[in-house]
């Protein structure tokens, strides 16, 4: 088995336009013919394959892929992964790109390898392929099937078969035929990988993507011969999470914790590849199973694929760091050496381990095919034996007949024995026949006795066997008859069933609308007078009445009546009663009508008895088993009818209730009204209060001014200079008086005002007072 190493490319893009305008500076150069790159001054890297910036998409496919594509339609596993920062070109190589907004030079590895597989396979007729795919992504150490995003995470589950392939369980794995087929399940699986989140970029950028091709060929029959068998491969087309490191991104938080994730994945693949690729170590552990990225290409990492990885980087001088590292990490694997082998179909090796459980099913076969022919003979032999036993019956009563025959001969021969004249050889031949029958008759006699040892059965065995399969058969008829009866019974009560949840329906509604009748009326309160309550309650009552109406009209059991009570109907009382009963129903119709529709059925199911034809005897028991199902239903309904009188006494105790609520209504709206007029009284007293209040002012003001003016006068005579005092002096004491007066007045005017006022207030109050004991009473 050969070993070959594992391809490495690098990729170096161009600058892109914003890097440009930048201004920033490339640090990578390329040394074409010697496969080296050099970043920085002094690093130079060797690699199998580089690939510059004016390196074309077909290029990269042609130099990398391509021979790997021959090694896949050959029979071996084959990976390619893209390595690098984000940003750094592993989408657009890989080919993981929304391939509406690239043209067709630019499209990636991915449909290119598609179309050179279904075009190979059109250039190979002799060979049946089955080509499957599947695309999933990890992010977050998380499965998603990006063909099947209704798959949960929980349902896909990464497992290894007895051959040591991996396979991922739960992800949905589509057969195509075509290369277009192919194409739109990438593009719907790229499409949603992009919107799986709002932040795009950011979210393809932290996941890895798988696309995987497997192909499963075999000759076709006409050119098959021993030798060739058939042969499963499959291609990983792996594009990796952006490889930048977290000092990088300054991440922090969940952002943090996520990119320890990516990071883990990306790390887990180094030590794989570190592992595969130390010499020393290839017998020791390799850490496969630490990220689920390293779990899925375990099948094709280390053992028989064909790998190339193209590490993208970017030419800029910012991103240096992050392209030094990225070559770094290529660069250990150089050194994994793999052995690819031809994966022959895995199905005839199964059958080659199967083959000791297929001989020990083939035995059991055998043995089992042995106890049927068991059976089989055993059938033929039940079949012998009837027809054996339908001959023996026939014997038997042929046998019979012969007897009696043979018995009638028998005496006839004895009389002509007796009275005719026989030749002495005719007498001899007679008498020795008489003889042997005679001698038959005691040996049947014997052999019977025998056989049926003290039972002495007047019937012939074969005829009780008739007689009880003819007992069977009209059993058998019966049976189906009763059957079929019963389906029927079955289906009506189905019906009645049925009605009477509809009824019970009809029922709710009017409760509810009862209910809300009184709602709206407790809403309404104060505002709406009990007038619109005793409206809504006659617009129920209408209600009411044309259901009830149209349940009669509906229903033949109210019309109709059972014989029984016809019979009872000449009686008067009886008929008083009934025609109370009657009213009752229809007042209580709306409430407790679902059982009453047991009745017509009753009816119904009468008619069909008697219209059946069945035989007089199950006929007659049909009609005792209706006259109890009648019967039963008249208790029901007798049931039901005092259900309807109590729901009526409870309807009428609810009314009741209602009429007081709207009473008591009434008595509040008025005790209402009063209050407000009380407020407004209050009010008017209060004002005609500030108005007397002003008015005294005023005169106040008045009296004042006059005393001003008094006291001016008085003055006056000072400034002068009176030439007569004893003048003077009576001027004063007629000014002094005066004032007094004045005063005198103001002040008898205002306490007789004052104490007026205060009597009309006292008034007021009691009447107020009155008033609220008179309200509070009322309250209470
Ligand atoms: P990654 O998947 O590594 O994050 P992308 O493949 O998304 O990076 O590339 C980033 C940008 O660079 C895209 O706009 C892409 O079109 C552009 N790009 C990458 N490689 C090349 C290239 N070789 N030639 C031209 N443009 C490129
Ligand atoms: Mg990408």
């Amino acid at each position: 088995m050969e070993e070959i190493p594992v391809k490495v490319a690098v990729r170096v893009r161009p600058l892109l336009s914003k890097e440009i305008l930048h201004n920033q500076q490339v640090c990578v150069r390329l040394v074409q013919n010697a496969n080296q790159v050099i970043i920085g001054k002094d690093h130079v890297f060797t690699f199998d394959f580089v690939f510059g910036e004016n390196s074309t998409q077909e290029e990269v496919y042609a130099v990398c892929i391509k021979p790997l594509l021959v090694s896949l339609t050959e029979g071996y596993n084959a990976l390619v992964f893209a390595y690098g920062q984000t940003g750094s070109g592993k989408t657009y190589t890989i080919g993981g790109e929304d391939s509406a907004s690239v043209a067709a030079d630019e499209r990636g590895i991915i449909p290119r390898a598609i179309q050179e597989l279904f075009h190979h396979i059109s250039e190979h007729r002799n060979i049946n392929f089955h080509v499957k795919v599947s695309y999933i992504e990890i992010y977050k150490e998380e499965l998603r099937d990006l063909l099947d995003l209704e798959t949960s995470m929980k349902d896909l589950h990464i497992r290894e078969d007895e051959k040591g392939n991996t396979v991922i369980v739960g992800s949905k794995e589509f057969q195509v035929e075509c290369a277009d087929e192919v194409i739109s399940l990438l593009e719907s699986g790229n499409a949603a990988r992009h919107t799986g989140t709002t932040q795009m970029n950011e979210h393809s950028s932290r996941s890895h993507a798988i696309f995987t091709i497997s192909i499963h060929q075999k000759q076709s029959a006409e050119y098959q011969n021993a030798a060739q068998d058939s042969i499963s491969s499959k291609f990983h087309f792996v594009d990796l999470a952006g490889s930048e490191r977290l000092a990088k991104t300054g991440n922090t938080g969940e952002r943090f914790k996520e990119s320890v994730k990516i990071n883990s994945g990306l790390f887990a693949l180094g030590n794989v590849i570190s592992a595969l690729g130390d010499p020393k170590r290839k017998s020791a552990h390799i850490p496969y199973r630490d990220a689920k990225i390293t779990r899925i290409l375990k099948d094709s990492l280390g053992r028989n694929a064909k790998i190339v990885m193209i590490t993208c980087i970017s030419p800029s001088s910012l991103d240096f760091d992050e392209s030094l590292n990225s070559l770094k990490y290529a660069n250990r694997a150089k050194n994994i050496r793999n052995k690819p082998v031809v994966n022959y179909n895995p199905e005839k090796d199964r059958i080659d381990e199967m083959e000791p459980e297929i001989r020990l099913l083939q035995e059991a076969l055998q043995s089992q095919q042995v106890s049927n022919q068991h059976l089989h003979d055993l059938n033929e032999e039940k079949g012998r034996v009837s027809s054996l036993e339908e001959k023996l019956t026939r014997l038997q009563v042929q046998y019979f007949s012969y007897r009696n025959c043979v018995d009638e001969a028998l005496l006839l021969l004895v009389d002509l024995n007796d009275d005719v004249s026989l030749r002495r050889s005719q007498r001899d031949r007679l008498q020795s026949w008489i003889s042997m029958v005679q001698k038959v008759r005691k040996e049947a006699l014997t052999v019977q006795e025998t056989d049926t040892g003290t039972e002495t059965s007047p019937v012939p065995h074969h005829i009780t066997v008739l007689q009880q399969k003819r007992d069977l058969e009209k059993c058998q008829q019966v049976l189906a008859m009763n059957e079929e009866l019963f389906s029927q019974k079955n289906h009506e009560v189905q019906i009645l069933q049925n009605q009477t949840k509809a009824l019970l329906q009809e029922k709710k509604e009017q409760q509810e609308f009862l209910k809300e009748a009184q709602e709206t009326q407790r809403l309404q309160g104060y505002t709406s007078p009990p007038v619109l309550f005793l409206a809504q309650m006659t617009e129920f009552h209408i209600r009411r009445q044309i259901i009830l109406s149209k349940l009669e009209d509906q229903d033949k059991v109210l019309h109709c009546h059972l014989p029984d009570q016809s019979d009872e109907e000449e009686d008067n009382t009886r008929c008083e009663e009934k025609t109370s009963y009657k009213c009752s129903i229809n007042q209580t119709w709306t409430q407790n009508h679902a059982s009453l529709c047991f009745l017509p059925d009753v009816s119904d199911m009468k008619h069909q008895v008697d219209k059946s034809g069945l035989s007089n005897k199950s006929a007659l028991q049909t009609d005792t088993n209706t006259g109890e199902e009648s019967d039963s239903l008249q208790n029901s309904h007798v049931i039901n009818m005092q259900k309807l009188t109590n729901s009526e006494l409870r309807l009428a105790k609810t009314e009741q209730k209602i009429r007081k609520l709207a009473l008591n209504m009434k008595r509040k709206e008025e005790l209402i009204k009063d209050l407000v007029r009380t407020g407004k009284d209050a009010l008017s007293v209060s004002w005609q209060c500030s108005l007397k209040i002003s008015q005294l002012e005023q005169e106040i003001e008045q009296a004042k001014t006059q005393l001003s003016e008094t006291q001016k006068q008085l003055q006056e005579p000072d400034s002068k200079e009176l030439r007569d005092i004893p003048e003077k002096v009576m001027l004063q004491k007629e000014c002094q008086k005066k004032t007094e007066a004045a005063k005198l007045k103001v002040q008898k005017r205002e306490a007789r005002e004052l104490a007026q006022k205060v009597a009309q207030l006292k008034h007021q109050l009691s009447q107020i007072e009155e008033r609220l004991c008179e309200e509070s009473e009322k309250k209470k």
